[in-house]
């Protein structure tokens, strides 16, 4: 899937994923473990952890977290290519 994407860095903990009160979970976002560098997709149906284990996902407890912190998860958002934009911002000339 990451090959047909591109990722958006989207801030750090769970505010970035814009959800209010916690981890929001949806397709499309992607977790990256600032220790080891693993990207995690936000499938909340899957169990997954990363390479060095700090950062986890229990699909079954619903649980997500990372034993540095939430501070230590940086947010993702997979743009597809086709959809990325090069132009320049629009702004309204007079
Ligand atoms: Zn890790």
């Amino acid at each position: 899937m990451l090959e047909n994407n591109d990722l958006e860095y989207l801030g750090n903990g769970p505010a970035a994923t814009g959800t209010s009160g916690g981890w929001g979970m949806r397709q499309g976002l992607y977790f990256k473990c600032t220790s080891c560098g693993y990207f995690m997709p936000a499938d909340p149906q899957a169990y997954d952890d990363c390479f060095c284990g700090r950062m986890y996902k229990d699909a079954d407890a619903g649980r997500f977290g990372s034993s540095l912190g939430d501070t230590e998860i940086e947010v993702y958002r997979a743009v597809p290519h086709q959809q990325r934009s090069h132009r320049p911002a629009h702004r309204d000339e007079h």
